[in-house]
């Protein structure tokens, strides 16, 4: 289940490894994938890969793979900031448990890629770092919030990349960058170890060039964890080698247009990808079924009921005296101002709004109408889901309605950019697994991508549909020009 190591041109692990760091020394300046590189240690790992390839013995399934991880997941001894100033100094005693099964499996981790603050945007923008820009078009943004995860992928820095997704943060960048972005159903891959956004939702997600790479990762990191309650001990296999074999006859598969999601408003390069699509599937041989979800139009507003909810709750324990940013005072204050200055000092804006948000709609005499009523919604929403999944296998649809943004485009509008997530959030609601394919440039040169959502643990038919997509549009040949 090897996955091939091609970067760079020289023989060794150790010399493919160098060559990646003088690019990414080269070129990242403008592009800004990284928050912190981990030359020493990778190069270190790059030599015990050398090692086990050169006597062949105990060669493991990652074997001399790179690897950049957003900075939400703990990386024992290096700076885990999840994007943010509150723990830009914050460096864990442990690695999460994905970062454990990568390294035993043998994979080299570059370093720790840009993002949103506490995954909270979608475009990178909010990083206390800067943002990360698009390496298709430096005006544009990455996406978020793993944007420099899609970025270093595109980029060709790291072959792979962890990101996370709890309301598209991988499939939506993903679709920017023109990779392939991969979230398994929920309760799939630990989250011990990553930092916690809105934990009903929070889930790991990769990014590659090649579906069947994305696949091959999860299926290694995925399973039970004792530190995690939430992971599932589910027996389906992520990594089907069968829907590998039989990607290319779709006979007998099913897929689902959402009526709701084609009658969105969308850009025509997103439609057209769309159409594309449909007919590469339908032309090996797949029937095309309508779907309803009813529900959807509420996706969008449950989501950031549920998620900021979440949030207010998983961020009070930044209180800057266990850990986190401290404001430097030396005034007498009460220990309620001193937390509260090292936490107007620890946020940026868009995690303070989330906060605040999540905090009134937890608040006595609204947690009815708000909070509760969003996890009502949720519940029906899933159980739309559950109805198409009975008469089909998968669901194409749009990740977004256009292609990257450009930089700034939302100054002063948040809830504009709240809405660009119709496409990706109701499928964390539900917990299912989503997959972002590219497609093809759009006339600015910008990529534009397909997703394809499967029922819970059906990763199997994600895969096969996302094979057919990836041998008829083939755009891992195209690279951007950094
Ligand atoms: N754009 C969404 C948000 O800002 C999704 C974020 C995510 O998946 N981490 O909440």
């Amino acid at each position: 289940m090897n996955i091939n190591i091609d970067e760079g041109s020289g023989t060794s692990v150790v010399s493919k490894i160098t060559e990646v760091f003088s690019k990414i020394e080269e070129k990242d300046s403008s592009i800004n994938s990284f928050i912190s590189l981990h030359k020493e240690d990778a190069l270190a790992s790059a030599a015990e890969s050398d090692k086990r390839f050169k006597s062949q013995e105990d060669v493991r399934p990652l074997e001399g793979v790179s690897f950049s991880i957003k900075d939400m997941f703990c990386v024992k001894g290096h700076k885990t900031t999840a994007g943010s100033k509150m723990l830009k100094d914050f460096v864990p005693p442990y690695d999460a448990t994905v970062i454990k099964r990568l390294k035993d499996a043998g994979a080299i981790i570059l370093g720790k890629a840009n993002q949103d603050e506490f995954a909270m945007g979608s475009t990178n923008e909010m990083s206390y770092f800067g943002a990360c820009k698009n390496p298709w078009n430096l005006k544009h943004v990455a996406g978020g919030s793993s944007g420099g995860s899609a970025a270093s992928v595109a980029a060709r820095f790291a072959k792979i990349s962890l990101g996370t997704d709890t309301g598209g943060s991988v499939r939506q960048p993903a679709h920017f960058c023109g990779t392939v972005g991969f979230k398994p159903t929920y309760g799939r891959v630990s989250r011990y170890g990553v930092v916690s956004f809105a934990s009903s939702l929070d889930q790991t997600g990769f990014f590659s060039l090649k579906v069947e790479d994305a696949f091959k990762v999860a299926q290694v990191v995925s399973g039970k964890d004792t530190f995690d309650q939430t992971t599932s001990s589910s027996e389906k296999v992520i990594y089907d080698s069968n829907s590998v074999d039989t990607a290319q006859d779709l006979k007998g598969f099913k897929v689902g247009l959402v009526k709701e999601f084609m009658d969105a408003d969308v850009d025509s390069d997103v439609a057209k990808a769309m159409e594309l699509s449909k007919n590469a599937l339908k032309a090996r041989g797949a029937e095309i079924v309508e779907v309803e979800l009813p529900l959807v139009e509420h996706g969008v507003p449950a989501y950031y009921l549920i998620a900021t909810s979440e949030a207010a709750s998983n961020l009070s324990r930044y209180d800057g005296v266990r850990y986190g940013h401290r404001a430097d005072v030396n005034t007498d204050m009460s220990l309620e101002e001193f937390y509260t200055l090292n936490r107007s000092e620890g946020f940026g804006p868009e995690v303070k709004r989330r906060i605040l948000l999540g905090n009134f709609s937890l608040s006595s005499g609204y947690i009815e109408a708000f909070y509760r009523k969003a996890c009502q919604l949720r519940r029906l929403m899933r159980e739309d889901y559950f109805k198409a999944f009975a008469k089909v296998d998968a669901i194409l649809a749009p990740v977004a309605s256009t292609a990257a943004f450009k930089l700034n485009a939302f100054e002063g509008d948040p809830l504009k950019k709240f809405l660009n997530d119709y496409f990706t959030v109701t499928v964390n609601l539900s917990g299912l697994p989503g997959l972002t394919v590219p497609v093809q440039k759009n006339e600015s040169g910008l990529p534009v991508g397909v997703q394809l959502i499967a029922n819970q643990f059906e990763e199997a038919k994600l895969l096969k549909a996302g094979l057919s997509l990836e041998d008829e549009f083939k755009f891992y040949e195209e690279a951007p020009d950094v």
